[in-house]
């Protein structure tokens, strides 16, 4: 075995960096950026081209080593194991006569190794990304509803989304203010408004710097049993006198106007810069898009937003006078209502030094909350009013699925909601199966 001592580059991570440096057909890992999540860690290692290799386990628990053929690192990869909660150790070393460079990780308990190749995107290279999974993720999905008994007041869940976060900036303004930061501060502020009000929960989707895929917002929303999603942006335009907020429903057919497409091009391909397995996600992602019959959720989405609107305008400039609509994948839920705000243009000079400040950022949180008020006071039995599960006749009820039965066809047959639905029949999948029963009380 040829040990070798690698350049060692000071520095805190996520941002090791050196300059790739190319000899012969030599793979070099030139960076590494770790972003720790709640119930996963993500490392990307930068390479400078393509790379063949293999993560296998050994047959010590929680050994996995990760073999690169003919690559070779110009910074330590050592410095991981102090930042990272899920590594006991990391060790690398050089083999078959420098033909092949071995990374072993020692995992902790519990956790488990994934890993896949994501090709160059305008922000970055080739890359290597290794996912450290807690296989049993208590940490991050937020807790059940406590309150939510049979007869109790039902509280308002609301799954407050900051976009982009990790791997994936989002939009940069001139300043270099990056979208991912300014819109988990949006958020978090949010967070802490619907905290204090009596009958409302919030759940963050991310809560920190780090990446969550498109289908895996949803996937968040939903299992902690969102009554609504609110997706926070802050996007970028080609031209630097685009201005103004703007409140965007899901559309299936046609986006609302040229810049509406624009936006959801670039918020979609988040997935491609934050770094999305896209074995795993297709699978995920499917669930999400699989039940179409969200007319009601819909209408619902629509009307929030346009009361959003109304908020906003009171504090700032608005990008047009209506809900825009276009293709957001974050906006796919079939079975709660859901919509994304753009909370300014970041490319905007004037309206990035404004999204910088937390005066202004408190100013968009107060305005959502607002709106999140209006929209209880209108739909109580979304949440904040008398729970329907509440009605005697129906209790203590299962129900026997029927050929044609759809979750949405059942929700409007028992009149218990699609998201009341997935919170008594935990893990419930979208194909249903005749004679399946499932609970509605
Ligand atoms: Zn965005």
């Amino acid at each position: 075995m040829d040990r070798r001592g690698f350049l060692q580059i000071a520095g805190a991570l996520p941002l090791l960096h050196a300059l790739p440096s190319k000899a012969g057909d030599i793979t070099s890992i030139f960076g590494i950026r770790l972003w720790p999540a709640p119930d996963h860690t993500r490392i990307v290692l930068d390479l400078d081209s393509e790379v063949e290799y293999k993560l296998s386990k050994s047959g010590n628990p929680g050994k996995v080593i990760l073999k690169l053929k003919r690559a070779q690192p110009v910074l330590s990869l050592d410095a991981v194991v102090k930042e990272d909660p899920r590594l006991k150790s990391v060790k690398t070393w050089s083999a078959q006569g420098g033909n092949q460079f071995v990374v072993e990780f020692v995992l902790l308990r519990g956790v488990e190794a994934r890993s896949f190749v994501l090709p160059p995107n305008e922000s970055y290279g080739h890359r290597l990304v290794l996912d450290l999974h807690n296989l049993e993720s208590k940490v991050g999905v937020a807790k059940p509803d406590r309150q939510q008994k049979s007869g109790s007041r039902k509280r308002l869940t609301i799954a407050i989304d900051a976009g982009h976060g990790g791997e994936d900036p989002g939009a940069v303004g001139h300043k270099g203010t990056k979208e991912k930061r300014i819109v988990l501060s949006v958020a978090r502020r949010l967070e802490k408004l619907i905290s204090k009000e009596s009958g409302m929960r919030a759940v963050m989707i991310r809560k920190g710097d780090y990446y969550v895929s498109l289908g895996g917002r949803i996937r968040k929303a939903r299992k902690s049993g969102a009554d609504l999603l609110i997706s926070i942006h802050a996007d970028g335009f080609k031209k630097k006198s685009a201005h103004g907020a703007s409140v965007f429903v899901l559309s299936d057919k046609r986006a609302s106007s040229e810049m509406a497409r624009w936006m959801a091009r670039r918020e979609n391909r988040s997935d491609r810069i934050g770094g999305v397995d896209r074995k795993r996600e297709s699978r995920g992602l499917a669930y999400a898009l699989r039940d179409m019959e969200r007319g009601a959720n819909q209408k619902i989405s629509v009307d929030l937003a346009g009361i959003i609107l109304q908020e906003l305008k009171k504090i700032g400039d608005l990008h047009g006078n209506r809900v825009h609509r276009a293709s957001f994948a974050v906006l796919k839920a079939p079975d709660f209502p859901s919509m994304l705000v753009e909370t300014g243009f970041i490319t905007n000079p004037r309206e990035e030094r404004l999204l910088r400040t937390s005066a202004h950022q408190q100013k968009l949180a107060n305005a959502m909350m607002k709106a999140v008020r209006q929209f209880a006071a209108k739909y109580p039995s979304l949440g904040g009013g008398k729970s329907v599960r509440t009605n005697a006749s129906i209790k203590g009820r299962e129900y026997r699925v029927k050929r044609g039965d759809t979750l949405s066809s059942i929700s409007k047959k028992s009149g218990i909601s699609l998201s009341n639905i997935r919170k008594l029949n935990p893990g419930l999948s979208d194909m249903l199966r005749i004679g399946q029963k499932i609970r509605i009380q």
